[in-house]
């Protein structure tokens, strides 16, 4: 089995669903799997509800409501076509579970509400796909992939997704089935993160024994910096799983970070490729020690925080101390991009990605002296140069560097 990720900047318009289907009767419609994210930007929209939801007591779903109709529109000449039925009944079914709820939990309503963007994406996909006569299996990967209760970052329960995915999924037919969403054992939705379909691929590929997962993107591959932003940069015609995982992990976001373990474990190549042309040969992310750029990799993450922690009495800051430190980062769903320590104080380059930051530094404040540094920049270089870590400084306020043989770490201010 093949499987196929298609993520929102592919189906961000009726054209762009027209150019999946002429992709899947190229490259073949048996034998498939088809893990597609919300279209376009629907993911940030539903976000905006959900903060409307809790912050002002809003309904308000015409952004998100409009954008799609526009687009089954556009798809389907026939305005009885029973795919606007369905979208009616989504919307119905969101608005009900937002009047109706009763949880103070954001995380829990947030996971709840943000997977209506994939399942409806899905839903106007595998109409128009039986619309032009290519049988397709829809399936909600909900019943599926199953996770724990960690809402809006859950961690797959392998065994049970392992036993639901080969006893739903068969071979020689096609399926399409939604990315990012999981449940609880209750059945309630959970997200993988967000970003998180090119993860859901790689589980559904594993759990199938895939031979290959090709993820679709708006880039021709995995370049050795991202090419929005670096106009320079040159795309990586292969390399391999670990260099991936690291490129992933330092924030290079065209491939989630978790992605790449589970193909790894079953070495099934994954090859990120242009959904504008299909005669471009993309990257191949592979087995292979020696597949490593010859270039040196720039990673650029911006919006963190840089937090010094120290002890409120001037002594050594040591094991205990951060201990007590990660067991609230932990609880904070803090992510930690890098660490440096000093005799009395302890730095730490953190991601403030659910939002809970504030609550972080009040609980940090009991027990330590903090400071902190709002909106700096993380520069990762991978196979670093001299003269490559020299350029990054030009013009900017390093506040704190670390230099391996692999790997080299800036953080910035720029707006100094
Ligand atoms: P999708 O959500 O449609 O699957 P993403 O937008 O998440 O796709 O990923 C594609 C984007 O990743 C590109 O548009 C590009 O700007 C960005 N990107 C970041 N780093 C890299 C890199 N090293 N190589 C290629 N693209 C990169
Ligand atoms: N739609 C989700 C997001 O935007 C998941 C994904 O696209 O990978 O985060
Ligand atoms: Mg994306």
């Amino acid at each position: 089995m093949i499987i196929f990720k298609f993520g929102g900047a592919s189906v961000k318009e009726a054209a762009g669903v027209k150019n999946m289907v002429e992709i899947l009767k190229k490259t073949g419609t048996k034998d498939k799997l088809i893990v597609v994210s919300a279209m376009g930007k629907t993911t940030n929209a539903l976000e905006l509800v959900i903060q409307n939801y809790f912050e002002f007591n809003k309904i308000d779903l015409t952004e998100v409501k409009n954008f799609h109709a526009q687009i089954a529109q556009n798809l389907f000449a026939n305005t009885n076509h029973p795919i606007f039925a369905t979208l009616n009944q989504y919307w119905k079914e969101l608005t009900s579970f937002l009047e109706e709820n009763s949880s103070q939990d954001y995380d829990f309503v947030y996971d709840q509400v943000i997977g209506f963007g994939e399942l409806i994406s899905t839903a106007i996909i595998s109409a128009y796909l039986n619309s032009e006569e290519i049988k397709n299996n829809w399936i909600d990967a909900r019943k599926l992939i199953k996770t724990d209760t960690t809402y809006r970052d859950a961690q797959v329960n392998w065994e049970i997704t392992q036993k639901n995915i080969n006893h739903h999924i068969k071979p020689n037919e096609l399926f399409i089935t939604q990315g990012f969403i999981a449940s609880t054992t209750n059945n309630c939705t959970t997200t993988l993160g967000r970003e998180g379909s090119d993860y859901s691929a790689a589980i559904f590929a594993y759990c199938l024994n895939a031979k290959e997962v090709s993820i679709w993107k708006d880039v021709s591959g995995v370049y050795n910096a991202d090419p929005r932003i670096f106009k320079d940069s040159i795309q990586l015609n292969q390399i391999n799983y670990n260099e991936a995982i690291e490129l992933a992990f330092y924030g290079a976001s065209v491939i989630h970070p978790k992605t790449i373990q589970p193909l790894q474990r079953k070495e099934i190549p994954l090859v990120v490729r242009s959904f504008y042309d299909l005669t471009l040969p993309g990257t191949k992310v592979s087995n292979g020690p020696k597949i490593v750029p010859q270039v040196p990799c720039f990673i650029v993450k911006d919006d963190l925080i840089l937090l010094s922690i120290a002890t409120k009495d001037f002594s050594f800051f040591v094991e205990q101390n951060m201990s007590e430190v990660f067991a609230l980062f932990h609880a904070f769903q803090t992510k930690v991009d890098l660490i440096q320590n000093s005799a009395i104080s302890f730095s730490v380059v953190i991601d403030n990605k659910f939002k809970k930051f504030d609550l972080l530094i009040e609980n940090l404040q009991k027990r330590f002296r903090v400071s902190f540094n709002k909106g700096v920049k993380l520069y990762t270089l991978r196979h670093a140069t001299p003269e490559a870590i020299k350029a990054t400084e030009k013009d900017k306020v390093v506040l704190l560097k670390q230099v391996t043989r692999e790997t080299a770490q800036l953080v910035v201010h720029e707006n100094l």
